[in-house]
């Protein structure tokens, strides 16, 4: 592989995800299985303005694969925002003599990629870290496969408590603007409704459909709600709004918040970022920057980082017509 890298930075920047550890483990890794260094910056964009970096080897990632979080931080920074803070850490790398940066992160800090490498001519490569799968470029980002386990789960348990008292429970889950994680846990967990703001079918249609449950004789149900979800009302104003409406129904909500975050890596996601690690090095080796590393059709691909970070993710439709057929 010919290159001029010798040395390769990885940070993690923006909300953390399960597999972020797996991924630094494999870019260090990667780094070590062709003889070249490898430097951890800690706390993202800020640790590389405040020189928080230290020099990371094979051994130094042991018995993290399977550990949720990230163990270099993750931070957001508004000094990485103005051209100041961009050149200290400019600095900061040529100080080091690290010559290309593998950044785990979200779109934000693609954006902060992509100025830093059109400012400075900087090789950049970008992992797309985020529990969202909100980012065009990659069929599933990593955190995302765990994350859906970790929801199936909540709802499973929600269910229990649901059946036993025949009730009818709203359940909040992440997404921000994307419903990935709410339509694919609603139709995996059996919900009765599943509210995305991709496809805003109007309230009418949900009290139909929980009308039609209720006459079918279902005592108990979960509709599940992507927090991102555009009828106009927050989940505990649906859950009041359908106690007005279908007063039959006992009614609860849940919001899942942070525990969907957290937690240990599915084996998908460890994989994932296997894969992601070793791609995103070697791309930088043969030169390439200024991509995010993706995955379609089981294989790696890179994306422009413009282009992931322009670009919108669509929901499967197909899953929404399956969760209709589910419910009759
Ligand atoms: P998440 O998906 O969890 O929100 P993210 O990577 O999108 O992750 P952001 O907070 O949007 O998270 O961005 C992370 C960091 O990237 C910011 O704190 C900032 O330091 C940097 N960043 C984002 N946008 C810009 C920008 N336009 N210019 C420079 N830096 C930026």
């Amino acid at each position: 592989m010919s290159t001029e890298i010798s040395k390769i930075g990885v940070l993690t920047s923006g909300g953390d995800s399960p597999g972020m550890n797996a991924a630094i483990r494999s870019v260090v890794r990667t780094c070590a299985f062709h003889k070249i260094d490898c430097v951890g910056i800690y706390r993202g964009y800020q640790g590389l303005i405040e020189g928080d970096f230290k020099e990371l080897n094979a051994r130094s990632v042991k018995n993290i694969i399977n550990r949720g979080g990230t163990f270099l931080k993750s931070a957001r920074s508004d000094d990485f925002r103005t051209k100041e803070g961009r050149e200290k850490a400019y600095q900061n790398l040529l100080e080091h003599e690290v010559d290309a940066l593998v950044i785990i992160g979200g779109d934000g800090s693609f954006t902060g990629g992509m100025i830093f490498n059109e400012e400075f001519g900087f090789p950049v490569i970008g992992i797309p870290g985020t529990i969202d799968n909100d980012i065009f470029g990659t069929k599933s980002t990593l955190g995302y496969d765990t994350a859906l386990n970790t929801v199936v789960e909540a709802i499973d348990r929600i269910r229990d408590t649901a059946s036993s008292h025949n009730r009818l429970f709203f359940v909040e889950v992440m997404g921000r603007d994307a419903g990935h994680i709410a339509l694919n846990t609603g139709v995996g967990a059996g919900a009765e409704e599943i509210l995305i703001p991709e496809e805003n079918l109007g309230l009418e249609r949900m009290l139909e459909s929980l009308e039609r449950s209720e006459a079918s004789g279902k005592t108990s149900s979960i509709v599940v709600v992507a927090e991102g979800d555009k009828s106009g009302k927050n989940v505990f104003e649906l859950a009041e709004y359908v106690e007005e409406n279908l007063p039959g129904y006992d009614i609860r909500v849940s919001v899942l918040g942070h525990i969907q975050r957290g937690g240990a890596p599915s084996c998908y996601d460890r994989v994932l970022a296997s894969r992601m690690g070793v791609k995103a090095v070697e791309s930088l080796l043969e030169g390439k920057s200024n991509y995010m590393v993706g995955i379609n059709n089981d294989e790696m691909l890179l994306t422009p980082l413009d282009k992931a970070v322009k670009g919108k993710t669509e929901i499967n439709k197909e899953l929404l017509r399956v969760s209709d057929i589910m419910t009759t």
